[in-house]
């Protein structure tokens, strides 16, 4: 099974992503982890990719997408996976499309978590993240079980640098921008599910396995 996660930054895909992943038992793949694990190894690709990460901006498709097509090719995906914050753009939608059908797949289901930018900010502001493990938490919604410090590994929890309203703000209208279309491309694909992401995350997930088991 092949699934896209669709939504503004903060939405929720990383948090239902990991649940589909753990659920379905394929790899819940998100771009913006592999980034960060990359500058925080301080790789030449995270050197790149950070210079657009802290202006909000996207990563160059020429960066992002050899590095997608890449791990498309480790042995865990044979069964599919969860996509997390790829495809962004639509060349990358595109691209994606053309790297399937060249094995006669295709994209199962895009799910596009809903939420209004006004609640985007507060998730953002709250949200804690480790860059050891790729948790993610809520200082409200989703507390560790010891602040600051994460559940599964032990790491301290950071506020991401671009979690910061300023970025916050920027992001969202390159979400506008580049992201939202690709709503009405999976729309015309057929393949489109829309879920209320301002719901209570269990709910959320109820709702998500719903369309996944139909
Ligand atoms: P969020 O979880 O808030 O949606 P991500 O962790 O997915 O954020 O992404 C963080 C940043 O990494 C993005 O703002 C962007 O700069 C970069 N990034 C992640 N995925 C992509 C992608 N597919 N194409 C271009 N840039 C990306
Ligand atoms: P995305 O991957 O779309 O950027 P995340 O999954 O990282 O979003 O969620 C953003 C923040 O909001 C995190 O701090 C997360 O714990 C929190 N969050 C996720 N889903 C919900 C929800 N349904 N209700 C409240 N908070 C949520
Ligand atoms: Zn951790």
């Amino acid at each position: 099974m092949k699934v896209i996660m669709l939504g503004a930054p903060g939405a929720g895909k990383g948090t239902q992503a990991k649940k589909i992943a753990e659920k379905y038992g394929i790899p819940h793949i998100s771009t913006g982890d592999i980034f960060r694990a990359n500058i925080k190894n301080n790789t030449e690709l995270g050197k790149k990719a950070k210079m657009y990460m802290d202006k909000g901006e996207l990563v160059p498709d020429s960066l992002t997408l050899d590095l997608i097509m890449d791990r498309f090719k480790e042995a865990d995906c044979a069964d599919g996976y969860v996509l997390d914050g790829f495809p962004r753009t639509i060349p990358q939608a595109e691209a994606l499309d053309r790297a399937l059908a060249e094995n006669g797949e295709a994209v199962d289901h895009a799910i596009n978590v809903e939420v209004a930018d006004e609640n985007i900010i507060n998730r953002m502001s709250g949200r804690r993240a480790c860059l050891s493990c790729g948790a993610t938490y809520h200082i409200k919604y989703n507390p560790s079980r010891q602040e600051g410090i994460c559940d599964t590994c032990g790491e301290k929890l950071i506020l991401r640098d671009d979690d910061k309203p300023e970025t916050v703000q920027n992001r969202l209208s390159v979400y506008h921008q580049q992201t939202q279309p690709l709503i009405d491309y999976y729309s015309k694909k057929g393949v489109l599910a829309e879920v209320d992401g301002t719901k209570d995350m269990e709910e959320v997930f109820r709702d998500i396995i719903a369309v996944l088991d139909k």
